[in-house]
């Protein structure tokens, strides 16, 4: 691995090149196959991709190798030409590159941490794009990768030595020092080690958001009562989290890289691993040839877990306990928690008035190892919701409305999204869930609930021990007067439709993508093949709750399933399973032909049953992200679990209502 990175002063070294990612396609095979070298003067901005979604650095099958180094060797496996890899195995590394350029918003979609590692392990140390998706930013300084504009390469392409300072000096205090040290590792290890010393924050007494406020009670090194204010750059303390098999693998290898194979954790028993990702992986005909590296990261998980003794939510007998982020709700987040885990729907646990977001291998093995973590204090967006829902809708249809309108015009960007309001006091804990959980499709920081009784019955229903007056004093609640730089937005819940994301039309420039936002009156009439009931968003007590009504309504009616649609429906957690099979619902389901999956997850990364097949294939899912080709390749619709059920039955998509079936 390179050594003694970043210098004082950044050169380009005349040994090595920059690749361009140009939309014309065959200008970068030129340059990865036929020593093709391009200058930025030579070309426009607009000439450059832009929206380069980690899906298409590291597609999901590339992220069965949890070595950076063979993650490298597949560099940009989802860039294709007319069907065929643009960058074929080994070409990011074997072209000798130190700079990779792009246009807008590099690092789009789901964030993955295995984008930036594919280029750092292919060589590349300075990363050039006009913008970047906040998450991936922030992978890329805590892998130490310098970002820049194009204009910075013009001038080190001419030969410019440029200061180190210019290349940081636009991230806050503690951001420079980690770019500086050469990323989070070596940031964490000088800290450990008294190297280096926070800055202490002088934010006065001010009025704060929930987030801010379970932030400021966390922090690490500062004054007791200290208030924080967005963008401050704060260590805090972290009451819990959890991987994955997807992800724990690297956790543990880069826990053994930094600290020795003989590292410990100092609190084992906040943390938790879940067998639940890629359980039903082979159910995909795609994935069937990665099942031995599949089988690498579940030992190397029981390995992690095994050496850490972090809580160990395996599978047993082939079945999982449930999708981590419905089991940790169920089962160990409490009222007020600040939590960190490897999934971009951790933010679902905000509904229990926690906050909690998603971190990289990277982040989160620091994390467990130090029990804090490195927290720039993000902004808030509030909504406040009135009135009730209408009939056929759910909150799905409510976050679908704030996907298409809000998220869309890029309000809930990276923020904190805060849902409070009587209308979201109507909502059960579960719906609330939902809500939380599709903070990270509206590229939101997270999203949290406000607490009520509501909220304490729920959390003493589902975990006995605990006391329901200290979940009370746990609570966080807004100032009076806090600040939101997105907006406070009032939204009545009774003027939404039922809504579906539409798949867009690819081919024709509009991507399949969460915010295509259309009421269902007017889409038409849409087939289906498949309707999906499941994930971390959709299986949760209440929506299995939702599938059941529609199919002891359509059963009541002397209906099933309707012929040439396959209607899944999947438990988030053996909890939910439990319920679904002593309320009858498990055998109604059964009975009217829904093809039931054990707990367990992978929906949205086409890692289990469910997924389309062919090009053709139309799906409506009650799942949260419908970016092209991550659930199969046909054409996906996010929609309720109301809809779902009923478009099952109907055989095209509809809303739901009591006298669908008369
Ligand atoms: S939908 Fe499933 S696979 Fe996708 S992030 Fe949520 S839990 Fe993970």
């Amino acid at each position: 691995m390179r050594e003694d990175w970043p210098p004082a002063k950044i050169t380009l070294d005349p040994e090595k090149r920059v690749l361009f990612l140009t939309k014309d396609l065959d200008l970068i095979k030129q340059q990865l196959y036929h020593g093709l070298n391009l200058k930025m003067e030579d070309l426009a901005i607009d000439d450059l991709l832009d929206d380069i979604n980690t899906d298409v650095m590291t597609p999901a099958w590339v992220c069965f190798d949890h070595d950076p180094v063979e993650i490298a060797k597949n560099a940009y496996a989802g860039l294709m030409h007319d069907g065929i890899r643009v960058f074929n195995e080994n070409a990011l590394k074997n072209g000798n590159f130190e700079v990779i350029v792009s246009g807008q918003r590099k690092g789009t979609g789901s964030s993955r941490e295995t984008a930036p590692q594919c280029e750092r392990w292919a060589g590349i140390n300075i990363v050039i794009a006009a913008s970047f998706a906040p998450i991936h930013q922030q992978n890329n300084i805590n892998l130490g990768q310098l970002m820049g504009d194009h204009a910075m390469l013009e001038r080190l392409q001419n030969g410019e030595s440029i200061a180190l300072e210019e290349f940081t000096t636009r991230y806050d205090e503690v951001t420079q020092i980690i770019l500086e040290k050469g990323g989070l590792f070596a940031f964490a290890k000088a800290l450990k080690s008294k190297e280096i010393v926070l800055p202490s924050i002088d934010t006065p007494s001010r009025p704060m958001t929930m987030a801010e406020k379970i932030i400021a009670r966390n922090l690490v090194g500062q004054d007791e009562r200290q208030c924080v204010k967005p963008g401050d750059p704060v260590i805090a303390e972290v009451q819990g989290g959890y991987s994955h098999e997807f992800t724990t693998a690297q956790v543990h290898t880069f826990l053994q890289n930094e600290y020795g194979e003989d590292y410990f954790l100092p609190n084992p028993s906040k943390f938790a691993v879940f067998e639940d990702h890629l359980l039903y992986a082979h159910h995909n005909p795609k994935f069937v040839q990665y099942m031995d590296k599949v089988q690498t990261l579940r030992d190397l998980q029981i390995e992690f877990q095994k050496h850490t003794s972090v809580r160990d939510y395996s599978a047993k007998d082939g079945v999982s306990p449930g999708i981590c982020h419905q089991v940790a709700r169920e089962e160990f987040i409490e009222v007020g928690d600040f939590i960190q885990a490897t999934d971009s729907h951790t933010c679902m646990g905000g509904a229990s008035n926690a906050l909690t977001w998603g971190v990289g291998a990277t982040e989160y093995a620091n994390l467990v190892s130090s029990g804090f973590t490195f927290v720039k204090v993000p902004e808030s967006i509030r909504f406040e919701l009135k009135g009730r829902l209408a009939p056929g809708c759910t909150a799905k249809d409510v976050i679908l409305y704030i996907l298409a309108g809000h998220a869309r015009e890029e309000l809930t960007l990276n923020r904190s999204m805060e849902f409070g309001g009587d209308g979201l006091a109507s909502l059960s804990i579960d719906e609330r869930a939902t809500l939380c959980n599709m903070a990270t499709e509206c590229s939101g920081r997270t999203g949290i609930c406000e607490a009520d009784d509501l909220l304490f019955e729920w959390m003493i229903q589902s975990q006995p021990h605990l006391d329901r007056d200290t979940q009370r004093s746990l609570s966080v609640q807004a100032d009076e007067g806090a600040e939101y730089h997105g907006g406070v937005h009032i939204i009545d819940m009774s003027q939404i439709q039922p809504m579906v994301a539409h798949p867009g039309d690819p081919d024709k420039g509009i991507p399949s993508d969460p915010t295509n936002g259309a009421n269902i009156a007017d889409i038409g009439e849409v087939a289906i093949n498949i309707a999906y009931g499941g994930s971390c968003t959709a299986g949760k007590a209440d929506d299995v709750a939702y599938y059941a009504l529609v199919c002891q309504a359509a059963e009541d009616a002397g209906l099933v399933v309707k012929e040439g649609v396959d209607f899944y429906i999947q438990y988030g957690s053996g909890i939910v399973k439990d319920l679904a099979v002593k309320q009858g619902w498990h055998n109604l389901f059964s009975r009217v032909g829904v093809k039931l999956i054990d707990p367990g997850c992978g929906a949205c990364i086409g890692a289990g049953p469910g997924v389309s097949i062919t090009p053709e294939q139309v799906t409506v899912s009650a799942i949260n992200r419908n970016f092209q080709g991550r659930s199969g390749p046909g054409k996906l619709y996010l929609a309720s679990p109301l809809t779902v059920a009923a478009s099952a039955f109907m055989g095209t998509i509809v809303s739901w209502n009591d006298s669908l079936f008369n």
